[in-house]
């Protein structure tokens, strides 16, 4: 009875989930999805890759210039990588020991590559776990719930951040974002929810999961040690606002240079 009601407030059109044949309310300005299936609840399709190329793609972005350096060595090293495949008709004896000798060198870099990612990220959200619980003793369980929780609106920070660099007239990014976060509908808030518990875990990432980060809060329930006042609150929202501007500038610099520098 619940469930209808709120379908009906959004939309009255349904369509049959491909997945589990059940009807799912048809969003029009968002994603439509399946909550039986979870069917569409995170569109976003990996690109195919192999194992290399995905290792390579994380560990550049993630980990910048260091290891994407190994990497290149690895790249020089390893005898098939270094000819691009290709070889000339007929293999002369002494490429056999030179290809096995290569193979060999190369394995220095490969494993410096994954020693380097274990130990950076095994540590890095180690410290993240912590620094939730140190959040938490100080805001209260409750707050630090409902700050991990601002990341399920990732996605439209993102989008809308690049709305607001590539629109003509002048927009405040932290209006246009707090207005389109209090007009979501259910259903959407939903999807993001759901997204977000779906997130598999990974070695290879410097966060863990958030659905592992609010586990951790949900184990240990903390009251707050510092509630402040509403006077306090409305001269910190004043000062947070003085840095609206120059964040908002930061932000679309980078979004314009991502864009513009091919
Ligand atoms: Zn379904």
């Amino acid at each position: 009875m619940h469930q209808t009601s709120e379908l009906a407030q959004h939309s009255s059109e349904t369509k049959t989930c491909p997945q589990c044949k059940k009807q799912m309310p048809v969003a029009s300005e968002y994603i439509t999805w399946c909550e039986y299936c979870d069917y569409n609840v995170n569109p976003a399709i990996p690109e195919e890759s192999t194992p290399i190329t995905r290792l390579y793609e994380r560990l550049g972005e993630r980990l910048g210039t260091a290891i994407s350096t190994i990497y290149t060595w690895f790249d020089l090293l390893y005898p098939e990588k270094a000819t691009n495949g290709e070889r000339e008709d007929g293999v002369s004896l002494l490429e056999v020991p030179a290809y096995y000798f290569m193979k060999a060198i190369s394995f220095i870099p490969y494993s410096l590559i994954y020693l380097l990612t274990f130990f950076l990220y095994r540590n890095k959200q180690v410290a993240e776990f912590k620094a939730e619980l140190f959040e938490a003793e100080v805001t209260g369980t409750h707050t630090a719930m409902r700050t991990l929780e601002k990341l399920h609106y990732g996605d439209l920070f993102a989008y809308i951040s690049r709305k607001v660099a590539l629109n003509k007239e002048k927009l405040n990014l932290f209006t246009e974002l707090r207005s389109r976060v209090a007009n979501l509908p259910e259903r959407e808030r939903k999807r993001l929810k759901r997204k977000t518990e779906l997130e598999k875990t990974r070695i290879d990432t410097t966060h863990p999961t958030t659905r592992l980060r609010m586990n951790l809060l949900k184990a240990k329930t903390v009251h707050p040690k510092i509630k402040l006042t509403s006077l306090e609150v409305s001269a910190l929202q004043k000062e947070l606002e003085k840095l609206e501007e120059p964040i908002q500038e930061k932000i679309i610099d980078e979004i314009k240079y991502e864009l513009y520098q091919w």
